[in-house]
């Protein structure tokens, strides 16, 4: 396999399927699925999941809610995501654990960082919860942040298209795709790949980011066969 140990970052919105709003219990089960295939050949995964399909800080405002509380509320949503992936991994025979940037022993492990890399090591998916633990972050800085921290070859994050492009393709039909590019073409094109603090994170780190379709079947397993397979942003 191309690395040896990864981050996915599987954004919040991904776990919705056709749904508008929480969990689809088929796309749960597709992720667990292709997250096994790589386990299976004894890839170190990490995975920072994000709470868009529940709640965003951002949405706080309108709700009369301060916005400090509301990026609780999200990070909280977060685990609640990390706890239905981890049940859908269990449920493939993917042994797993969930560890949150904010403390509730109760229902998960904290994050303790050599804890996380012992996990690792011993072939076990871990999930990180409740984002960095901070307010005015995002589940992207988290990504960032928790790859450097476990030593990760690489961000995967995961998304509903195959890569960046040269404009939004939803938008704009005549994009096309760039395979592979640095952090400063990324920057000078105003290309919006994460946002800038987890951008910046991973470009002062050096961790390469790796942008690609999350949800084409056998993807992932073929990204980590070393298969050109979305969009690699490095130094
Ligand atoms: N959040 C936060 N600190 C963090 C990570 C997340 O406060 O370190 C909150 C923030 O309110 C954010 C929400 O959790 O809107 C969900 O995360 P995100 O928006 O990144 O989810 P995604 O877009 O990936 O689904």
């Amino acid at each position: 396999m191309k690395y040896n140990r990864v981050l996915l970052k599987l954004s919040g919105e991904a776990l919705m399927g056709e749904q508008q709003y929480g969990i689809d219990p088929a796309r749960l089960e597709q992720y667990a699925k292709e997250i096994k295939k790589v386990v299976d050949e004894k890839v170190e995964v990490a995975i920072v999941i994000g709470a868009g399909n529940i709640f965003r800080g951002m949405q706080a405002g309108k709700m009369g809610i301060d916005r400090v509380q509301g990026d609780h509320m999200g990070m909280l949503a977060t685990v609640i995501n990390g706890m239905a992936l981890q049940s859908a991994l269990e449920g493939e025979g993917v042994y797993t654990r969930l560890m949150s940037g904010i403390q509730m022993d109760q229902v998960c492990e904290p994050f303790i960082r050599r804890r996380a890399v012992r996990h690792l090591e011993k072939g076990r998916v871990v999930i990180f919860g409740a984002g960095t633990g901070n307010p005015y972050f995002t589940t992207d800085s988290a990504a960032s942040l928790r790859a450097i921290e476990i030593d990760a070859d690489v961000v995967l994050k995961g998304t509903r298209v195959d890569g960046i492009y040269t404009a939004d393709p939803e938008k704009h039909p005549d994009a096309t795709k760039i395979d592979e590019l640095t952090f400063d073409e990324a920057l000078n094109k105003n290309l919006k790949i994460m946002d800038l603090t987890a951008f910046t994170l991973c470009k002062e780190n050096d961790l390469p980011i790796v942008v690609f379709d999350m949800n084409k079947p056998n993807n992932l397993y073929h990204l980590m066969s070393g298969e050109a397979v979305g969009t690699i942003v490095s130094q």
